[in-house]
């Protein structure tokens, strides 16, 4: 009976989601991955996302307008990771905030000599264990080159899925922790040493701050730009094709 109760509170609140054909077109038309998508992949990419925007608690700071469009795009994206998951691995959350621009989070911590220390860490996102999403929302060509901060915190909370942000999310019973510990190890350790020799890197040096953020970032180019990812990092590649359930590569991202 409970669980009737909520399929039908939740099918209330799906149906009030409402978007015309042309809000879809102009969402869709910035983010050009789907561009190799078929009609059928975008529209239960879609239906996903309509349930998401449903499903979680949107809210704006710093005078930002929330528009369907922006919430269109953030829920495409987030989306795109669990489109062959399934929502359940949002599960555990609900808030979503967004920012405009990049923005500071305040910090306090304290040192060994108990010295508190207040500062403004410039961020562009965060994703808190079992709380809020925060997203900074950039208008088209303002967003920083090659950063996509919305892939990026999305994969931060499927890592948090299985406790705290390590780089490991809960792998697929099919999958090896060895074989994901080796690829996403040895690539991180190639990015370390070229950090350290003052080489350029093909994906953000952010991805070196530690394992969680390599595998944030490495999603972010895995959607963004997974033949760059596919080339400088295969077996990253593949790991992540098995862990998404999508090889991006493909004509159309169909289930591996
Ligand atoms: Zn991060």
């Amino acid at each position: 009976m409970l669980k009737q109760i909520s399929n039908w509170l939740r099918e209330r609140r799906v149906a009030r989601v409402l978007v015309t054909e042309e809000q879809w077109a102009k969402a869709e038309a910035a983010l050009p991955i789907l561009s190799r998508w078929s009609s059928e992949e975008r529209t239960r990419l879609r239906q996903l996302a309509i349930e998401f925007i449903a499903e979680k608690q949107w809210s704006s700071a710093n005078g930002l307008v929330l528009t369907p469009q922006i919430q269109l795009i953030i829920a495409l994206q987030a989306c795109l990771l669990v489109f062959n998951l399934g929502l359940d691995w949002y599960r555990g959350w609900s808030g979503i905030i967004v920012y405009p621009g990049d923005f500071a989070i305040p910090r306090r911590i304290v040192d060994e000599v108990g010295v508190v220390h207040e500062y403004d860490d410039p961020a562009l996102g965060e994703a808190w264990q079992g709380g809020p999403v925060i997203i900074s929302w950039f208008d088209g060509a303002d967003c920083p080159q090659d950063v996509n901060p919305v892939i990026h915190e999305f994969a931060h909370k499927l890592d948090m899925l299985n406790g705290s942000s390590d780089g490991m999310p809960p792998l697929h019973s099919d999958m090896s922790r060895r074989t994901w510990c080796d690829a996403f190890g040895r690539a991180y350790a190639e990015l370390q040493r070229q950090l350290d020799l003052g080489e350029d890197t093909a994906i953000d040096p952010y991805a070196a701050e530690e394992p969680a953020e390599f595998f944030a970032v490495a999603s972010e180019a895995f959607f963004d730009a997974p033949a760059m990812l596919a080339t400088t990092y295969p077996d990253v590649f593949n790991q992540l094709c098995i862990f998404y359930r999508q090889n991006p590569l493909e004509p159309v991202p169909a289930e591996l």
